[in-house]
């Protein structure tokens, strides 16, 4: 359950059979209300300037299990979305002493404890950066799993529903909610202003997670059917040798391992791009393997 569902049900406190009264429209922003198929809660889908949505995501990036942003409450967040001075967790990263300092019962201490909670953020996991977004049905676990298959912010955004799906145990709701949180401006938007201020956008490959191999630092698309190894365990080999899975080929791409049946098109970007395509056996080769 993500913290920015409104649950919207009132128990008729006056009736016997506990009846259940549905309100029609947002208490906080008077916007209508809709219920996604299948699911039981109504949300307010003003996602973009619902007060306690905009609260909510912040006050979600921040908390402990997200970027930790100590010297921060839910009040301090509430405040500062009220004197419009963020909007999106990437507006944490451009506030100033001098604005803080204006707003009454903020002391030079505790403006300070806040910039610097801020700053330090910086240094917080890629996996946690990416469950501080509060993507519907991302929670931390699931935030973990899609870093560690993916590697990067840039790489889970180009990602397609299937690739997210044959992600260990992620279902389909969840792909989909991933797939369309990068497709929105807005959210391309916050993703951006995170960015340019530094934030974590890859896993950071410790030394001993990996063996330094020809393809390490390389950004590799996996793309076919493969005969000693399952695609699955192409990655990870990938991954043990220190190169990164990308999900599309791009002028970035620094090999294709090109299995059976790689669609022609692909194969087609990879030449055009003049990406060095490798066979399995090629791969195997490379590697020493
Ligand atoms: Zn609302």
């Amino acid at each position: 359950m993500s913290l920015l569902e409104i649950q919207v049900c009132l128990f008729n406190a006056t009736s016997d059979s506990n009846e259940v009264i549905f309100i029609e429209e947002c208490p906080e922003c008077s916007t209508s209300l809709v219920r996604k198929d299948g699911e039981a809660q109504h949300y307010c889908p003003n996602t973009e300037s619902c007060p306690p949505q905009v609260s909510g995501r912040i006050e979600h990036y921040i908390s402990r299990k997200a970027m930790d942003i100590a010297g921060m409450g839910s009040e301090t967040v509430q405040l500062f979305v009220e004197k419009g001075l963020i909007r999106h967790p990437g507006d944490l990263y451009s506030l100033t002493f001098d604005e803080l300092i204006e707003l009454e019962g903020f002391k030079d201490k505790s403006v300070q404890n806040i910039l610097d909670g801020i700053l330090q953020s910086k240094e917080v996991p890629f996996e946690r950066v990416l469950f501080g977004l509060g993507i519907r049905h991302v929670g931390a676990t699931v935030a973990k799993k899609l870093a560690k298959h993916f590697g990067s912010m840039f790489a889970l955004a180009e990602a397609s529903i299937e690739e997210i799906t044959a992600v260990d145990s992620m279902g389909e709701v969840i792909a989909r909610e991933v797939y369309s949180y990068f497709r929105s401006e807005k959210n391309a938007m916050v993703l951006d202003a995170l960015v340019e201020a530094g934030v974590q956008m890859e896993m950071i490959q410790t030394e001993e997670s990996f063996t330094e191999s020809p393809i390490t630092g390389a950004k590799i698309v996996v793309s076919g059917v493969f005969e000693r190894f399952s695609r699955n365990e192409l990655k990870d080999t990938i991954e043990r040798y220190g190169g990164q899975n990308v999900g599309s080929i791009s002028g970035k791409t620094n090999y294709v391992v090109a299995g059976e049946g790689m669609g022609p098109s692909k194969l087609k970007k990879a030449e055009s791009l003049g990406v060095p395509i490798l066979s399995e056996q090629d791969f195997i080769e490379l590697l020493g393997l």
